[in-house]
This record gives C-alpha cells, sequence and structure tokens, in this order.
C-alpha cells in the first residue's frame, strides 16, 4: 500500500491547510495542563511546537503528548463546527471511502480475525467504538458472519448510516455508554485514541463495554514509529488539534494497566512509514542511498521497523 492510495496528494494537502487555520485560530489561554497522559507522571519536557501548541515528552514513559490541550468542551464544539473537521467528514472521507474499505478496512478485518484465532479467543460479539459510518463491521461481518456486530458512534450523520446498514448503534460517546457495559466479548476502535482529550477515561470506558475476560484491539498512531522518529515536528501526522497524543510502546503498557486490563500486547504493523518519509521531501544520506537501493529493500526495511516495534501505526490488544 502507498500513502497517496489512502491520501490523495491534493485532497490532504487542502485539509493539512484547513487544519492549520484551524490550529491557530484556538485560544490557547484556555488549554489545560495535564500530567502525562500514559503514566500519569508530572515531569514532562518541552518536545515540539507546532501552530500554536505545544507537544511534551514524558521523562518517565517516553510517551508525546500535547500539554496545555483545549477542554473537552473545546474539542467537541471543534469536531462538529471547524472547517478543517468538516472537510475531513464530509469532502476528504466520503471520496476516498471506497479505496480505504479496500485498502485499509478489508485488510485489518482479516488481519484482527488471524489474531482472534491465533490467540484462540471466542466471540459471539463485537462492537465498533467510534465506527464512523460502520465499513469496519461491513467488512468484518463478510468475514465472520456468525457474531452479532455493535457500533457506538458520536456523529449524527455517521450513525444513522450504520443503522441504515441493519446494525445496532449507540449514538455516544463511548465515555457515556454505560448502557451496555459488560455486553461485549470484543471491543475495537480504529484511530480515536490519538484524537481523545483523556486517553485514561477513554480506555477505562472500552474496558467497561466489555465483559470479564473480554479482550479490545485499539489502533492508533504511537511516538517510536520511523516516520514520526525521523520528521519530527515536520510529520503531518502531529497536527493539533487533531492527533494529541503519540504513546511510547511503555506508555500504551502502563496505561492499558492503569485503565484495568490484565494483559496487553503491543504491535505496530504499520506498512506505510518508509513511503512516507521517502514522500515526504526530507533528504538525507541515509534516505537518498535508501532509495536507490530499490524497492525490495524498501520493503524489507518496513518489516524491519514492524518485527520490532517501531512503526508509528500501533496496534493494541488486551485482556479485560
Ligand atoms: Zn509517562
Amino acid at each position: 500500500m502507498k500513502e497517496s492510495e489512502i491520501r490523495p496528494k491534493k485532497l490532504f494537502e487542502e485539509y493539512l491547510y484547513l487544519s492549520k487555520k484551524d490550529a491557530e485560530s484556538f485560544d490557547n489561554k484556555s488549554f489545560e495542563s495535564i500530567n502525562c497522559v500514559s503514566c500519569d507522571s508530572p515531569l514532562a519536557k518541552l518536545k515540539y511546537k507546532k501552530d500554536g501548541f505545544k507537544y511534551n515528552i514524558c521523562e518517565s514513559c517516553g510517551t508525546l503528548f500535547c500539554n496545555p490541550r483545549p477542554s473537552l468542551e473545546t474539542l467537541n464544539t471543534f469536531y462538529k463546527n471547524s472547517a478543517s473537521a468538516k472537510f475531513w467528514f464530509e469532502e476528504f472521507l466520503p471520496k476516498v471511502e471506497e479505496s480505504r474499505r479496500e485498502k485499509i478496512f478489508k485488510k485489518k478485518a482479516i488481519q484482527l480475525f488471524e489474531l482472534i484465532d491465533e490467540k484462540k479467543i471466542n466471540i459471539s460479539n463485537l462492537c465498533d467504538v467510534g465506527a464512523g459510518s460502520g465499513i469496519f463491521i461491513e467488512e468484518m461481518k463478510k468475514i465472520k458472519n456468525d457474531i452479532s456486530y455493535f457500533a457506538i458512534e458520536p456523529g449524527e450523520v455517521s450513525s444513522k448510516i450504520i443503522a441504515s446498514k441493519g446494525f445496532s448503534v449507540l449514538q455516544k460517546s463511548v465515555e457515556y455508554s454505560k448502557e451496555w457495559s459488560n455486553k461485549f466479548d470484543f471491543v475495537v476502535s480504529l484511530e480515536v485514541l490519538e484524537h481523545v482529550n483523556k486517553p485514561i477515561t477513554f480506555v477505562e470506558s472500552i474496558n467497561s463495554l466489555l465483559k470479564k475476560d473480554g479482550y479490545c484491539l485499539i489502533t492508533t498512531l504511537g511516538y517510536e514509529g520511523f516516520d514520526i522518529l525521523t520528521l519530527e515536528e515536520d510529520s503531518n501526522s502531529i497536527s493539533p488539534p487533531h492527533h494529541l497524543n503519540f504513546l511510547s510502546i511503555k506508555g500504551f503498557e502502563l496505561l492499558f494497566k492503569r485503565a484495568g486490563f490484565s494483559e496487553v500486547h503491543v504491535m505496530t504493523p504499520g506498512v506505510l512509514d518508509v513511503d512516507i518519509v521517502l514522500n515526504s521531501g526530507k533528504s538525507t544520506e541515509f534516505l537518498r542511498i535508501l532509495k536507490l537501493r530499490g524497492d525490495s529493500v524498501i520493503k524489507e526495511f518496513q518489516e524491519f521497523l514492524i518485527k520490532n516495534k517501531l512503526s508509528s501505526h500501533v496496534w493494541v490488544l488486551a485482556k479485560k
């Protein structure tokens, strides 16, 4: 898979432009100072400044997090009304929906059920938290039809689309989804954790949806990946106020344990790090030579990153 297949360059540039404008319009006097989102340590150093936002790195667990950050209320308003969020949901996603279905969701669904088989996890039902328009549950259902699928999705338009596809859906944020406590064998949440104001509350809420011994799979961005470590604040992933949380491998383990999970497995099966860095315009001697060595070396290098937990696309599988 190539970055351009899921993020067409022109469309993505327009989104980044709107996002930067939105970020600069925030009044940072109202921001809230916080401890490390993973381990709760108060010891952190300034790492990056971008578009009026600051990112700190935790001196204890190595997690990168936006601090100080907008309040929950400010963020909710932002996701409802901002130009960049509107563009993302109304222009960007609908245009790339079908290619993302093929390139991302279908593949993730296959990988998910391989993981479930490998770990011998028995499931009769599954809930997708932040399910968007329900593409992932549709793709999962195509692979495994004998379990019940549910969705939690706060967006009004998206949750109506999910319901129209015949799935049970709760139009709420997971933090307010108490009526589905202790209901599920498995909960998935794709690319939500990096956006949330309070990661501990988010992960605890996922934990409480699960039955005893249930599992969750959270996919998100991590800090210790090749593209982010190479491009640093120039990485398009460091995009305030959309992306606030970039946990370290240790940070993921600490956060999920703190939220009540008994087992935590962190993997980084991302495939785009090298492609993103080579397309970024960044030039170092290493990158010049890597490019010259050609596709098979590039592919092997990405496989090395996956194997050694050095991709910035992270999967966390955790048992309650
Ligand atoms: Zn920490």
